[in-house]
């Protein structure tokens, strides 16, 4: 990738818009399996920057080096306001992770995540496979979540996170955090979505459900008596609580206007299209719960699983996301901002006090 020396200088990267505060980047090379990557170390007041690997096909070097600050940046965010000992990074490996990933470049990224002595913690994320993550840890021990560190499949954690998060958002809302009754519509049925569905449904919610894959939609209908509306309509449906558990940037200028929910409280990352959005949401009196606060129970079970442990600690931290949310509440009330900013605020308010 020689693209990497011509089109990242030297100052655009000390000059970057997102360059804020980051420790360490690391440009990783190598030729013999065609590995280009980025590994950003944003901070590491806190701990190891813990975060995931990212494989994708990157128009171009300045692209996935702005990925990787602002990811990495983001983690330290998540991972302050969980209450972990950890501080924030992220990789990105720039290839396609159907046509130019293979087992021989996954190791030799494990090989250079090795080579920054356990300052940096890698674990998966978007293109990347378990199987990639154990080739990784053939190189190097400073990976979280396989087979052999970890306790699966992170998304039960992070439905359970979610459901917390959506109790406390009822309670602020309507008085009471019972969810009986309350008519819930869930975007997206996958991994987190349908499990958070069940945990409404066992609650006593009505649900209104939605996905572009069928299948899900079906199960949804069969095992919770659910009600399906087109994916494009979940959030202008007449409900109390609206779940976005599918992509992000789902409320934006023209969707913030069309939703009925009285609350926004699901798991899909980068809900907010702009920050100008959640102060939309705020102006219309919809409670919207930070989407890196009430999704941290998937990196809260990467970060605190221990091989052949039990999950004691990790369900306690997760279930501690209802109690975060409250209080992120109850201060945005307080001090007439968006919770976003008091997420925010906490997070800085906690590396500060680290320092
Ligand atoms: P998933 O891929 O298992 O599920 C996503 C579901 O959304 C799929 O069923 C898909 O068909 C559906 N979908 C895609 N586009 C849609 C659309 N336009 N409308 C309706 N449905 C659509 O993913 P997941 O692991 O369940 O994660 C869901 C969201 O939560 C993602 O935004 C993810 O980044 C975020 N998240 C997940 C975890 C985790 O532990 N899995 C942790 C934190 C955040």
């Amino acid at each position: 990738m020689n693209a990497l020396h011509t089109s990242v200088h030297h100052s655009a990267v000390f000059d970057h818009p997102e360059m804020g505060e980051h420790e360490n980047i690391v440009f990783v090379q190598d030729k013999e399996t065609g590995l280009s990557a980025i590994i950003a170390v944003h901070d590491t007041t806190l701990g190891p920057a813990l975060g995931g690997c990212r494989v994708w096909p990157y128009e171009n070097p300045a692209d996935a080096l702005t990925d990787a600050l602002r990811l990495s940046r983001g983690m330290t965010y998540k991972n302050s306001l969980a209450g972990l000992d950890l501080g924030g990074g992220k990789a990105v490996i720039m290839a396609d992770p159907r046509k130019e990933k293979s087992v021989e470049m996954m190791e030799a990224f494990g090989r250079h995540v090795e080579r920054l002595s356990g300052t940096y913690i890698t674990a998966e994320d978007v293109g990347v496979s378990p199987d990639d993550m154990e080739a990784v840890a053939r190189h190097t021990d400073h990976v979280r979540g396989t087979s052999a560190t970890g306790l699966g499949d992170p998304s039960p954690y992070t439905a359970l996170g979610v459901f917390e998060g959506i109790k406390a958002s009822a309670h602020h809302v309507f008085g009471s955090a019972d969810l009986a009754g309350k008519t819930v519509s869930v975007q997206g049925l996958g991994h987190v979505g349908f499990d958070v569905a069940r945990q409404l449904h066992d609650a006593g919610a009505k649900l209104i459900v939605s996905d572009i894959h069928a299948p899900a939609v079906l199960r949804a209908i069969e095992d919770f008596r659910a009600t399906a509306v087109d994916p494009a309509e979940a959030h202008m449906v007449s409900a109390d609580i609206f779940v976005p558990c599918a992509l992000g940037a789902g409320l934006n200028a023209r969707t913030i206007p069309q939703i009925q929910a009285r609350i926004v409280a699901g798991a899909a990352n980068n809900q907010l299209q702009t920050p100008a959005d959640g102060v939309a949401l705020r102006k219309r009196g919809i409670l919207y719960a930070p989407d890196y606060a009430i999704n941290a129970g998937g990196v809260i079970s990467i970060a605190l699983a221990t091989p052949g442990g039990s999950d004691t600690l990790v369900r306690e931290k997760t279930l501690a996301i209802g109690d975060t949310l409250s209080t992120i509440f109850e201060r945005a009330a307080r001090e007439e901002t968006t919770p976003e900013q008091v997420a925010d605020t906490m997070a800085e308010e906690r590396l500060a006090l680290s320092l």
